[in-house]
């Protein structure tokens, strides 16, 4: 297989010309997670923001994800739409509850499917012991339920922004049973992938639960190794494709990027885009955050202090201003290199730091990072949770932000962190090859600190060049000053989508 870099680069609808006047379009954002409703990762972020910065350039947005039994419909204030929507499904007639809300401050708007079958459940995707056994028919009857939506309240969208495995079935139900229905027929479906690892993979005898025909289980459509693959289906019946940063749609062609489904994305090459995600400058920002003791701009950074103080009282650790606070906000797993950090954390803290970490994940994670709480009482600080408050504080508390990912389709903490004054250390891998730049050596450019092979020594290292970096205040404070002012505000990528959407539309 070709390596990443050798790969032509991606077409990415930049050459935007300002001057281009932007045709407003009718899309609907279907998918699993929306912030502030549903939130496991970076998914439910970009659906919560990029509707309304397309909103702002004028386009016609709504989204549409499951009511899921934590959605209070008192707290937002849901309202009845429909009741009682039959959604046709292979073994026989289903029906759902269709509630919406107002998106945000805008006039979107939220679409909720309800069936308490399906989602009155604690958890989105399962339990801690795993994955809910009907997955399969959970999303299958969602993506069916989208459709029947369309009709039901008389809005139809031009475009049908799909995300992740969980709405691949839309993209196969539109080029199947509803192929010569007025006016699915004239609708295009724009597949976002934000992580190739989770692909919604099923045994075959899912297939007649779906209602999708036999003929569609081939190599060349959705079936992947003998069992279906609703990730794989996305990405075979959707009118185009785009990753979340340009660098992520290369890598993802490769062997060592593609989960299995380089081949299909090889093939689909011409409708592959990358597009980089944003921020909701709304939600974070320093200047404006109610979460944090004292707000700050890039005029007055050095009142971040007063966050730095705030984090390590509440974590039980001793302030002191020489000593650099590496802060970890993440999913705990592989991905997100927490076997890189495990091979060297008693090095890493051995150094004069402090570590603050927040997240959740695989289990032996958390009983290696417990473990290690009593012998590093004074530098280590542990919450295995999920929780917005504490990570607000910890993204402007931190001196530095540790995200050495093995692969990262975009990823949005090292982006919240530069907005924070808080010094990403990444490896150059995905999004964050594409939004962090490394500290020259004079230590005049950058935003960052990179490192590139998947190796502990190597992420020592970059931890060692971060702490001497530190101790250097003219040099410290140029950098938070640099990654500051850097700017991931929605708009520079919402008109990009647009531009694709017409590319799109354009399609026969
Ligand atoms: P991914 O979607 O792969 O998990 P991203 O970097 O794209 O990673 O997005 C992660 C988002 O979830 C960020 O907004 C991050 O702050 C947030 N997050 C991750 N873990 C936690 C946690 N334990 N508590 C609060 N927020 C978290």
């Amino acid at each position: 297989m070709p390596k990443a870099t050798t790969k032509k680069p991606i077409e990415s609808p930049t050459d935007l010309s300002p001057k281009m006047e932007l045709v407003k379009r009718r899309v609907l954002f279907v998918s699993s997670e929306v912030v502030p409703y549903a939130k496991t990762g970076g998914l439910a972020d970009v659906v919560g923001s990029l509707p309304q910065a397309l909103m702002k350039l004028g386009c016609e947005v709504a989204v549409v994800l499951p009511k899921y039994k934590v959605i209070s419909p008192e707290k937002y204030k849901l309202k009845l739409e429909i009741r009682g929507l039959t959604v046709p499904m292979g073994m026989g007639e289903m029906t759902a509850d269709i509630y919406s809300t107002r998106l945000g401050d805008t006039h979107g708007t939220v679409y909720f499917i309800q069936n308490d079958r399906y989602f009155d459940r604690d958890g989105f995707y399962g339990t801690a012991e795993g994955d809910y056994h009907d997955n399969a028919e959970r999303f299958a009857f969602f993506s069916r339920a989208v459709l029947e939506m369309v009709k039901a309240i008389n809005w139809y969208p031009e475009v049908l922004h799909l995300n992740d495995w969980q709405s691949g079935l839309v993209a196969v139900y539109l080029k199947t049973l509803y192929k010569d229905i007025k006016p699915y027929n004239n609708m295009k479906t724009l597949f976002s992938i934000h992580n190739m690892a989770y692909q919604g993979l099923f045994p075959k005898y899912v297939l007649p639960m779906t209602g999708i025909g036999w003929e569609e289980f081939r190599h060349e459509k959705l079936e992947f190794y003998d069992q279906v693959n609703y990730l794989k289906a996305g990405l075979v019946y959707s009118d185009a494709l785009n990753t979340v940063s340009e660098r992520y749609a290369q890598e993802i062609q490769t062997e060592e990027y593609g989960h299995g489904l380089q081949g299909v994305l090889g093939d689909r090459e011409a409708d592959l885009y990358g597009i980089v995600n944003g921020i909701d400058y709304n939600e974070w920002n320093p200047a404006t955050d109610k979460e944090i003791p004292a707000q700050y701009t890039v005029k007055n950074h050095e009142k971040k202090v007063e966050s730095k103080q705030k984090l390590l009282l509440d974590q039980n650790l001793r302030f002191n201003s020489q000593t650099p606070v590496i802060g970890l906000i993440s999913r705990l797993t592989d991905q997100k290199g927490l076997d890189l950090v495990a091979e060297i954390i008693a090095d890493f803290l051995d150094l004069d730091v402090q570590f603050v970490v927040l997240g959740t994940g695989d289990p032996k994670y958390h009983v290696l990072l417990e473990g290690l709480k009593e012998k590093y009482s004074s530098k280590l600080a542990v919450s295995l949770k999920f929780d917005n408050r504490l990570a607000k504080l910890i993204y402007a508390g931190s001196d530095m932000f540790l995200m050495p990912s093995r692969f990262e389709p975009c990823g949005l903490g090292q982006m919240i962190a530069m907005k924070y004054g808080t010094i990403p250390l990444v490896r150059k891998t995905g999004g964050l090859a594409d939004t962090v730049e490394n500290l020259s050596l004079d230590g005049k450019k950058g935003t960052g600190f990179v490192f590139e092979n998947y190796k502990g020594a190597d992420l020592l290292f970059t931890i060692k060049r971060g702490v001497e970096a530190f101790h250097q205040p003219k040099l410290w404070s140029d950098l938070v000053e640099r990654a500051m002012k850097e700017d991931f505000s929605w708009d520079a990528s919402a008109r990009k989508y647009l531009e694709l959407y017409g590319k799109l539309l354009k399609k026969q």
